[in-house]
């Protein structure tokens, strides 16, 4: 299968070449006709098997898909949760390599670190967010960020980000994004919690195993 089979558009094939991919990963192959279908989807895949790209590239293409020009970086409509800083900053370096020739705009927000730059990023608008929770959840609270129209949430390493004791923190911010948004969780294992937590918020979820 190549990446063409899976129906991206151009700009992305076109980052996708250059970044030297030839062809689709199994986790690839598998999750982005799902996403693109607009699954709900739970994913059991290590870090390496390139399930960054799994998600990146079909969320690239639904946005792509509804872009209206003008309104680009207006309203945050995809986001990805992360347990770290270093994973979060990897994931969003993926995005950019990828979105190079779309004009959808993409940050990072991570704690550790000073707020301020952070949310004058944000003021400027973007239609990607890539964050860890704690960070995030302090931005929403100070009015920053508006999570209203997110309508695809990733949960990426949901089994660190559970042993990390972030499940309040991700219940909170998925009740901040839209109702009927598309889901895709990840996670290297399925233990109990990350089961139970894709019960209470993934409605019919499809699921993947590489
Ligand atoms: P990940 O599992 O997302 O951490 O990805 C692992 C590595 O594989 C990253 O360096 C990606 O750039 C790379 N990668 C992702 N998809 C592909 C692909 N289809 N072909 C070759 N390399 C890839």
């Amino acid at each position: 299968m190549s990446f063409k089979d899976l129906q991206l558009n151009k700009p992305i094939l076109r980052a996708v070449a250059e970044a030297g991919y030839d062809n689709p990963t199994l986790v690839q192959e598998k999750t982005i006709p799902l996403v693109l279908d607009k699954k709900n989807v739970i994913v059991s895949a290590q870090t390496g098997t390139g399930k960054t790209a799994a998600f990146a590239l079909p969320i690239l293409q639904l946005l792509f898909d509804k872009q209206d020009a003008s309104k680009s970086g207006k309203k945050i409509k995809a986001l990805i949760i992360s347990p770290t800083r270093e994973l979060a900053v990897q994931i969003e370096e993926n995005f950019k390599t990828y979105c190079k020739y779309t004009n959808l705009r993409t940050t990072v927000v991570y704690g550790g670190t000073s707020i301020e730059p952070q949310k004058d990023v944000l003021k400027k608008g973007v239609d990607i967010l890539i964050a860890t929770p704690g960070r995030l959840l302090d931005l929403h609270k100070q009015d920053t960020v508006n999570l209203d129209y997110v309508d695809i949430l990733v949960l990426d390493e949901a089994d660190l980000m559970l042993d990390m004791g972030f499940i309040d923190d991700v219940k909170k911010i998925e009740r901040l994004c839209t109702r009927e948004k598309q889901i895709l969780l990840f996670s290297a294992t399925i233990p109990f919690k990350v089961e139970q937590l894709a019960n209470t918020i993934l409605n019919n979820p499809e699921r993947v195993e590489v």
